[in-house]
């Protein structure tokens, strides 16, 4: 049989919210003899949990994910502004654990909605950058406090993520075959656009930059049909708010992908809808975009919808893409209708009733 063992990790906040959203729609996925027999298990993280226990990413939750489980879903983590002694995010310690180097995230607006057309897909370095979190304070010659961190790129990593944009390219383009083209948003050749600030960092985004250019330059024939572009990051937030329909593919360092898919989001209407998956060579955790919404949470105003297509990019990536596109259809369809929304959409219905809406559809 086709039993599937995923790991759910609510962690905190909305987490708590819209990761049961996300298993009721698993779970009401039309069963067939292609489509996989799901079993879930609870896993704890988060910072309650370290609050609690002292301890934000138990070994028990890593343990049980590597020996008991195909893929997880995360939700969210109410990570401190301020230093926690003892405390680290638990979502970007398991990136590094189980070797999560690109975090894909699609934003594509629903067609036949009234807001601004795009479909593209960032693909974010998901294991270095400012994230390897080498921070140091030291006090000047006046006794005053300067902090340093230090930016770790490799080209080992750099290539892995452009790797992924490339492949994820073609894959899109094989997909857009399926779609009459008086539907398809991207009507010529998959393109990747790098971007970076390597007129300021020369040596470290100048290494980025150079690597993923490599992966095509030393792959010709395999991309041959793949154009390449590349845009430095404060003018890819400029051009992606004004004409976000001129990009496919985005592939950045970790902490420009983290703030150009924010944005992103704000572009297809809120962050509520913005899903991810974290892709390994050998396990995926889906999660989606948003923090903990703390503002929100234990209201049932969380928009389960990131969530929900956090579940279909898990399925996707373990190879069910059937029951993945099942997924985005029902949640497109409650889009579209538009009846039934949350009040980031501007609608006042409960997470729940989001997450029935969608699972009817199915
Ligand atoms: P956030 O993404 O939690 O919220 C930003 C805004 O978007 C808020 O107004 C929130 O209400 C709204 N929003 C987010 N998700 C929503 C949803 N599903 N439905 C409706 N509205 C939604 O970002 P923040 O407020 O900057 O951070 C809050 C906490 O989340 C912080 O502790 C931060 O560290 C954490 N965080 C965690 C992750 C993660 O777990 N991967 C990512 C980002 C932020
Ligand atoms: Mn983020």
């Amino acid at each position: 049989s086709n039993k599937v063992t995923i790991g759910l990790i609510p962690a905190d906040g909305i987490g708590r919210e819209v990761i049961p959203a996300a298993r009721q729609v698993l779970e009401s996925l039309p069963k067939s003899d292609a489509s996989p027999q799901f079993e879930f298990i609870h896993l704890d993280a988060g910072f309650e949990h370290f609050q609690k226990h002292g301890v934000a990413l138990p070994d028990e939750t890593l343990a049980r994910l590597r020996g008991e489980c195909q893929g997880a879903l995360f939700g969210a983590v109410s990570s401190p502004s301020h230093k926690v002694a003892g405390y680290s995010s638990p979502i970007v310690a398991l990136r590094k654990h189980l070797d999560l180097y690109a975090n894909v995230r699609p934003v594509a607006s629903v067609a036949g909605t009234n807001q601004k057309q795009l479909d593209m897909l960032i693909i974010r370095e998901n294991t270095e950058c400012l994230y390897i979190k080498q921070e140091r304070i030291e006090t000047d010659a006046n006794g005053l406090k300067v902090a340093y961190a230090d930016r770790k790129i490799s080209e080992y990593a750099s290539r892995r993520a452009g790797q992924m944009a490339f492949n994820m390219a073609l894959m899109r383009d094989k997909l857009r075959a399926n779609v009459p083209a008086s539907e398809r948003l991207w009507q010529g050749s998959p393109k990747v656009t790098i971007v970076h600030k390597s007129n300021v960092l020369s040596v470290t985004d100048g290494l980025w930059r150079e690597t993923v250019r490599g992966v095509k330059e030393s792959n010709p024939e395999l991309y041959k049909s793949v154009q390449m572009d590349e845009q430095l990051v404060d003018s890819m937030v400029y051009r992606m708010f004004r004409e976000p329909e001129a990009f496919d593919v985005v592939v950045a360092p970790n902490l420009y992908g983290d703030i150009i898919s924010d944005g992103a989001a704000a572009l297809v209407g809120s962050l509520g809808l913005v899903p991810s998956a974290n892709v390994g060579d050998n396990f995926v955790v889906g999660e989606p975009v948003h923090g903990s919404a703390p503002d929100i949470a234990g209201q049932q105003k969380a928009n389960p919808i990131a969530a929900i297509r956090s579940a279909g990019l898990l399925l996707e990536h373990m190879g069910y893409s059937g029951d993945a596109a099942r997924i985005y259809q029902a949640v497109d369809a409650v889009l579209r209708e538009g009846q039934i929304k949350t009040p980031d959409l501007g609608g006042k219905s409960t997470t729940q009733e989001v997450t029935d809406a969608v699972c009817k559809r199915l």
